[in-house]
């Protein structure tokens, strides 16, 4: 098995008194493209946001390479080298194509990943550069918060629910993106409710329910049934 680049042990999240994630352990390897199932409302978000310190959890419950990050704040954490696509794409509606994408360097790493890279693995965003995000499709908003997340260049990235309200071909361009993304190494958590998607861009998934790991493996070796009693509790 890979290294443990990320190790999550025992994770606890709440809103106010409301518990929403109840012991979640999770591990994400060197490289990896980890898949997460679950239904609505099962904390899958949650889960995402813990990781990017969105939401307040213990320190020790999240470790990345070894040291103790849950908690941190947001802006730490992407500096640390984990960003997220968030669901619903999040642009900033006054801004340009390019100063949204720009608002992702803030924090900039060292890497690969800069506007002329952006534009390479998206083109249709170079033509749009100076329009406003809200001309784009759906499609390619999602492109932009993609990008604009690459732009820190991390070494995680965090797709929540990348496919949400597009149109099938249009998911599977976004989807046909994700070799060109980590092919230098990079490690991909993609948040999905649909299963195919999920599984073929995945080596291995997590299902989770009412807050819980209900179900892990190898995406290879995890069977329908399997999932489906882990995604709906049938
Ligand atoms: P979806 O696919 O609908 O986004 P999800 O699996 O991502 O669902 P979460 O958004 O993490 O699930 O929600 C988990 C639980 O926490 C749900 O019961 C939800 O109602 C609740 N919840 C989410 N955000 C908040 C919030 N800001 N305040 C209070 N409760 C919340």
């Amino acid at each position: 098995m890979s290294t443990a680049l990320v190790e999550v042990s025992n994770l606890n999240a709440f809103y106010g008194d409301a518990q929403v994630l109840f012991d979640v352990n999770f591990r994400l390897g060197e490289g990896e493209t980890i898949g997460i199932l679950g239904a609505n409302g099962a904390g899958k978000s949650t889960f995402m946001k813990s990781l990017t310190g969105l939401v307040k959890v213990d320190t020790n419950s999240i470790r990345l390479r070894g040291e103790a990050i849950g908690g941190n704040a947001a802006g730490e954490i992407v500096r640390k080298g984990i960003a997220m696509v968030p669901e619903g794409r999040r642009l900033f509606p006054s801004m340009s194509v390019e100063e949204n994408l720009l608002m992702g360097g803030f924090a900039k790493r060292k890497g690969k990943w800069n506007l002329q890279e952006i534009y390479k693995l998206f083109p249709i965003l170079k033509e749009k550069r100076n329009q406003p995000s809200t001309s784009l499709s759906g499609g390619q908003q999602q492109q932009v918060a993609i990008g604009r997340a690459l732009m820190s260049n991390p070494d995680i990235l965090l797709c929540d629910e990348i496919s949400l309200g597009l149109a099938p071909v249009v998911i599977k361009d976004i989807y046909d993106s994700l070799p060109s993304i980590t092919a230098d190494g990079m490690t991909v958590v993609v948040v999905e409710q649909d299963v195919n998607l999920a599984q073929r861009c995945s080596q291995r998934l997590y299902c989770f329910q009412e807050g819980r790991v209900a179900l892990e493996g190898k995406s290879s070796e995890l069977s329908r049934d399997q999932i489906s009693e882990a995604y709906f509790g049938i």
